[in-house]
């Protein structure tokens, strides 16, 4: 074949081999997050804002902003009253109003754009929208550097660049997965653990930039859509099949081995708790499951991974049987994974013998041994002594009149790994970057059948 059309051809098959991904890619990355940082019951009726390049104000519509004003005031004030926001300068002149939603941005960019609010440091902008009395805040900030605030709070930044480079991707697959999950309350992920943690810059430490930025528009993605990624503190020698902790089946989120993980020396990876049948019959109850005083705890099915898939807590009145994750989330005061096992706890009880009584017609327990009294050749006697005598004429038995039996005060749990079990362990994840794997390498690994793709 000539080199020229040998070039084209390859040329050809080059640009087909890309298309799908360009046509038919189902999913996007977003430059901007909008991420709700005072909203619900923390929603405020004024803030100050600060930032030492001045503002503009205007208006977003979604991640679009339109400026307004300008101005070289360094500290703001936002309030509403009646339905109205209103921003103020440091000398009380009203510098903007508005009925709608007031886009408040510092007069910088890239790195640069940061803004303080009442004293807390954050990236990026602020969209205030009326709710009623209040104001919900939204932060509007750069994906990436609303990642910088998050990865801090998720792995410690003092991790393997590696590591911290696996756990920026799965961060930023979670923006992408669920942004607009607050879209009726004006914004896609909340500050707290509901969606990801985060905080401003406050976390921020020289190790949470470079694992950001080197992964930069990276999303793992799984027959052409963005894959569903998790990750838990630590798990053991296995991670979980999600069908067996969530009950639905996702193709890469498999059991794998987890053998890079230290589980013997770090924190929560080798765990043991006891409850007591008090506090066991408590939850119970006020998690509405009243099968009375609880009498014993049983594993009844385990994964191949060695994690409960089955446990029965049976009661004075009923036993219920829970499965899957609900074998860790039901008493979450002590098991901190689903990989455990249960040992009654028995203490000794003194526990009188039970004496059979007939009269020939009808038997009955006699209820105080005490009280009992026998009718010997010398007259009625008190039962007296710490044993009974039975004889057949040849030989003779003692029983015990008062003897001490096991009775069970609590249930005892041991346990393996921190967390849900299912996706990466954070842990493994630092071993593997320890032992040289590059972050592709461990999230190909924990996401088996996944692709590493860039998004523009
Ligand atoms: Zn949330």
């Amino acid at each position: 074949m000539p080199k020229r059309i040998a070039a084209i051809c390859l040329t050809v098959l080059l640009l087909l081999s890309m298309l799908p991904q360009l046509v038919f890619a189902e999913y996007s990355l977003p430059q901007f997050v909008r991420i709700g940082l005072m909203h619900g019951n923390g929603a405020p009726k004024t803030i100050k804002v600060e930032s030492e390049h001045g503002f503009l104000l205007g208006n977003y519509n979604q991640r679009e902003f339109t400026e307004r004003i300008q101005t070289e005031e360094t500290s703001l004030t936002v309030s509403i009253t009646d339905g109205t926001i209103q921003v103020l300068d440091a000398q009380g002149t009203l510098l903007d109003s508005a009925t709608g939603s007031i886009g408040i941005k510092p007069n910088a960019s890239g790195k640069e754009q940061k803004l303080r609010i009442d004293g807390v440091e954050y990236r990026g902008a602020l969209d205030c929208i009326p709710d009623g009395t209040v104001m919900t805040v939204v932060n509007v900030v750069f994906l990436d550097h609303y990642l910088y605030g998050v990865i801090s709070r998720e792995m410690s930044p003092s991790w393997h660049i590696e590591a911290l480079k696996a756990q920026a991707v799965c961060a930023r697959n979670y923006v992408a997965v669920h942004l607009n999950k607050h879209g009726s309350a004006g914004f896609d992920l909340c500050n707290n653990v509901h969606c990801q943690a985060y905080s401003g810059t406050r976390v921020e430490t020289k190790g949470s930039y470079a694992p950001v930025d080197e992964t930069t528009r990276q999303v793992l993605t799984y027959d052409g859509k963005l894959a569903e990624l998790y990750y838990s503190s630590s798990m053991g020698p296995t991670t979980e099949d999600v069908k067996n902790v969530w009950g639905n089946s996702v193709p890469y989120l498999i059991s794998v081995d987890n053998s890079y993980e230290d589980t013997e020396n770090i924190p929560n990876g080798v765990w043991s708790d006891v409850l007591t049948v008090e506090e066991a019959t408590t939850i119970m109850r006020n998690k509405g499951y009243d099968v009375g005083d609880v009498t014993e705890i049983k594993v009844l099915e385990y994964t191949p991974n060695g994690r409960v898939l089955k446990m029965e807590v049976k009661g004075t009145k009923s036993k219920k049987t829970f499965e899957r994750e609900s074998c860790r989330t039901l008493f979450n005061t002590v098991t901190k994974s689903q990989m455990f096992s249960v040992t009654p706890v028995k203490e000794g009880e003194t526990q009188q013998a039970v004496l059979y009584l007939t009269d020939g017609t009808k038997t009955g327990e006699a209820s105080d041994l005490k009280k009992l009294t026998i009718l010997t050749a010398s007259g009625r006697k008190t039962l007296s002594g710490s044993a009974l005598y039975a004889s057949d004429g040849k030989t003779q038995a003692s029983y015990a009149a008062v003897k001490k039996v096991a009775k069970t005060t609590g249930f005892r749990f041991d346990g393996t790994g921190w967390g849900h079990s299912v996706g990466m362990s954070q842990y493994g994840a630092k071993g593997m970057a320890e032992a040289g794997h590059s972050y592709v390498e461990i999230v190909l690994h924990y996401f088996p059948g996944t692709n590493l793709e860039n998004v523009y």
